[in-house]
């Protein structure tokens, strides 16, 4: 597997380290409810290892013997300064890069996991768990209007998404985070996903859009 490194989307490294990547569960109403799940009032939080990540425009993996391996598409969000107990104005300054990322989930094993009341790492954390866009900067995706994203499977529309639809919005969620979990620069935040999610299948070509700002384009093998 290639090493992740985090790059802008003129092709430039990013000089910050992938440490962990902080997500949340059912932040659209509609996704939340296409999985027979109740709508959350306060955010439910994982965590995918370093590991995880993958470079999204690598051919995606996916993990053989365990079930069915869905994709959620989600909006990543950058950050380069450290978090903790942030206000909002702190989460604003330190978010420095918008990307497109698949959450990827074993749909089977997470449906035992839940059965069971059991931590969902097995289904969320897996390695090539979170394949992740190159990102592009903050100002040039921000523009106080909301930031729409898309997936197409085999040029077909799958999923969209706009922050408009978010339960819990970007820049206090991740001041919500802060009060649980020190965020580290070059950490990244996944926002949750819109619904459509389904299950993946080798031979697909998948394309990711973050509004005007980027299309990735990648196949699952
Ligand atoms: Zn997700």
């Amino acid at each position: 597997m290639h090493p992740y490194q985090h790059l802008w989307h003129t092709g430039n490294p990013i000089e910050l380290p992938l440490g962990k990547i902080v997500c949340v569960g059912r932040n659209y109403a509609a996704h939340a409810r296409e999985l027979n799940n109740p709508v959350p009032d306060t955010p439910l939080l994982f965590m995918k290892p370093a590991t995880a990540a993958t470079a999204l425009e690598q051919p995606v993996r996916l993990p053989q013997g365990r079930g069915d391996v869905h994709f959620e598409t989600e909006l990543a969000v950058l950050i380069d300064k450290p978090l903790t107990n942030a206000t909002e104005a702190d989460v604003r300054d330190a978010i420095v890069g918008y990307g497109l990322a698949l959450d990827l989930t074993l749909r089977d094993v997470q449906s035992q996991l839940k059965a069971k009341g059991q931590p969902w790492e097995r289904a969320k954390a897996f390695d090539g768990a979170c394949p992740l866009s190159p990102f592009v900067p903050a100002d040039a995706v921000d523009h106080g209007e909301p930031i729409r994203f898309t997936l197409d499977i085999d040029d077909h529309r799958q999923q969209t998404g706009t922050t408009a639809d978010m339960l819990f919005p970007i820049v206090p969620l991740i001041a919500h985070m802060s009060e649980h979990f020190t965020l580290m620069p070059g950490d990244v935040i996944l926002t949750g996903t819109p619904e459509g999610v389904g299950p993946l299948y080798p031979g697909q070509k998948l394309s990711l859009a973050l509004g005007e700002s980027m299309m990735v384009d990648t196949k699952v093998v």
